[in-house]
């Protein structure tokens, strides 16, 4: 089943580092986001933009500013459209979908579904089925869709020369404005023993053609999460190890616990507070030895999936030259997006601490305005949401209340358990719950955590209220349909709407009906 790559082009094997099938979809796929015979324009006069990296945050300012009529390069040493389409979103999502279709197949029988037993997974197909799908998104990434955009398209590694030059490929690109968009990439702890046991990443567990009979996954954040929950529903024997208290450290505790729950379900082994984590080759695969709450673990796998922090993609890239200035979280920028050197703009995972497709095209938005137009856009002014796909998904938007004490706002929280929605409870999805978080005394909405199904279809809600300013009042006054899930914003608005109702003006309403009957 496995094809290797013919090694023609180095890419290929960086990129593949498992050898994927080169099967036509994967084929396809890379003639999108790599063609191999592709030739890079020859540079003819000083660019408006010149942007350094391919992945959302490079996509959308190239393609932004080329709209608006702007002279713009585009330059890619690896795979257009970044991590999100390659190595990130897409293929996890896919993964993620076929989980839930094993779960969903598992628990028929709770609906009065009955399903034959030896229902299996084929993970070649699942597989396979990401690959596909992946490739009939990559036309929209494209080299050929850019160039069409009016974008030169360069594939090579760019480096910064001067503060006004970058050289790719033997070419020198002038310009006056530069974006840096290179993203990060996982970074791998140092556990004694990892790197000579072998493990998988991001950037290669979409490669893997056979499903590992047991799994363990270094770091519980939300890549962790998602992935260790699929790879257990897909059949794998999952152990899933993390140094701090639990899974999603970051998330709101509660949020966390429902998913821990929820993944133990699947049986996952979850361990956390793990100490003197261990690895090393074992009689029949690798060995991880850790001491978890008092207890000392060993536990033999046959793979590692490592997803325990991401590193900024800053090195070769001639920062010192340009004069921009980088510490090891990334480019440093301005709430304008500017670098250290003034006309020279970061977005995206390299330069911001919400490292998310949504957020990458958003501050890309920001940097065509700011270095192309004279705006003074700021990305502090940004309401970013955020969502762990994990089943139920944790979606977040604003402040959690240690954000808020830190900044010492009073809040008044709204909790409203899944279970109290119908839709919630027909569905059998009856797990999680929202919190809403006010400004003490109002109904000013400052944050908000769902823990859902589909929490991440729903928490734009919020997100929209908090754009527009609209308060917990009018999402009480908002008629929503009848069954959703979505009513649970309608139950928040309302048990804000029933803190009005103080004992005064109560006494005034009963007055009222007395003289009115
Ligand atoms: C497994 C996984 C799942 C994820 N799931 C989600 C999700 O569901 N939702 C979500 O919002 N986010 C998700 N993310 C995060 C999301 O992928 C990133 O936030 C997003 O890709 C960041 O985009 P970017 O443009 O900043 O960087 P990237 O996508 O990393 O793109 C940077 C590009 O720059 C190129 N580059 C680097 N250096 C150079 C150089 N010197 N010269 C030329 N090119 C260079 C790289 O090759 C890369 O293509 C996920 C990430 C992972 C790893």
């Amino acid at each position: 089943m496995t094809v290797t790559f013919d090694g023609t082009a180095d890419w290929h094997a960086a990129s593949l580092p498992q050898a994927q099938p080169l099967d036509e979809v994967n084929r396809q796929w890379l003639e999108h986001t790599h063609p191999s015979d592709w030739t890079n324009p020859t540079p003819d006069g000083r660019y408006n933009l010149v942007v350094i990296g391919g992945g959302t945050a490079g996509l959308v300012s190239a393609a932004g500013a080329a709209g608006l009529g702007a002279r713009v390069a585009l330059v890619e040493r690896d795979l257009l459209g970044g991590d999100c389409l390659n190595v990130g979103c897409v293929p996890s999502k896919a993964l993620i979908r076929a989980a839930r279709a094993v779960a969903d197949v598992r628990d028929a029988g709770t609906f009065g579904v009955q399903v034959p037993a030896g229902v299996t997974v084929d993970f070649p197909q699942v597989m396979a089925r990401m690959r596909e799908l992946r490739g009939a998104i990559s036309p929209h990434d494209s080299a050929e869709r850019f160039r069409g955009l009016g974008v030169d398209v360069y594939l090579g590694e760019a480096r910064f020369t001067s503060p006004t030059t970058v050289e790719v490929d033997g070419r020198t690109l002038t310009f006056a404005r530069a974006c840096i968009a290179t993203g990060a990439r996982a970074s791998a702890p140092p556990i004694p023993g990892l790197a000579d046991a072998g493990y998988l990443t991001n950037e290669t567990v979409f490669s893997l053609t056979a499903l590992p009979r047991r799994l363990a996954v270094i770091g519980a954040g939300p890549i962790g999460c998602e992935l260790a929950q699929a790879f257990a529903r897909f059949g794998s024997g999952v152990h899933l190890f993390e140094a701090m208290h639990g899974v999603l450290p970051n998330e709101d505790p509660e949020a966390a616990e429902v998913v821990r729950a929820t993944m133990e379900r699947d049986g996952i082994r979850v361990m956390c507070c793990g100490q003197n984590l261990q690895v090393e080759r074992g009689s029949d695969g690798k060995r991880l030895r850790v001491d978890s709450h008092g207890t000392h673990y060993d536990v033999e796998v046959d793979a590692i999936l490592v997803s325990a922090g991401r590193a900024p993609n800053v090195h070769g890239l001639g920062l010192e030259a340009a004069g921009v200035a980088f510490d090891r979280t990334g480019v440093t920028v301005n709430d304008f997006l500017q670098t250290s050197a003034s006309h020279i703009y970061a977005a995206g995972d390299i330069a911001s601490r919400f490292k998310f497709t949504h957020a990458a095209d958003a501050l890309a938005r920001i940097v065509i305005q700011n270095a192309l137009f004279f705006g003074r856009k700021r990305a502090s002014a940004l309401t970013i949401p955020w969502c762990t796909y994990t089943d139920p998904e944790v979606a977040h938007v604003g402040l959690y209340p240690k954000d808020a004490e830190a900044q010492g706002v009073a809040l008044d929280t709204y909790t409203i358990e899944q279970a109290k929605g119908d839709r919630a409870l027909l569905d059998g999805e009856t797990e999680g719950f929202l919190k809403i978080h006010a400004r003490k005394g109002t109904d000013t909405i400052l944050g908000a955590t769902l823990v859902a199904r589909h929490a991440g279809e729903m928490i734009s809600e919020i997100t929209l209220a908090m754009q527009a300013g609209v308060g917990l009042g009018t999402l009480a006054a908002t008629i929503h349909p009848y069954p959703t899930q979505a009513e649970i914003f309608k139950k928040a608005g309302d048990a804000y709407s029933r803190t009005r109702l103080t004992p005064r003006v109560k006494g005034l309403f009963e007055t009222l009906l007395r003289w009115r009957r």
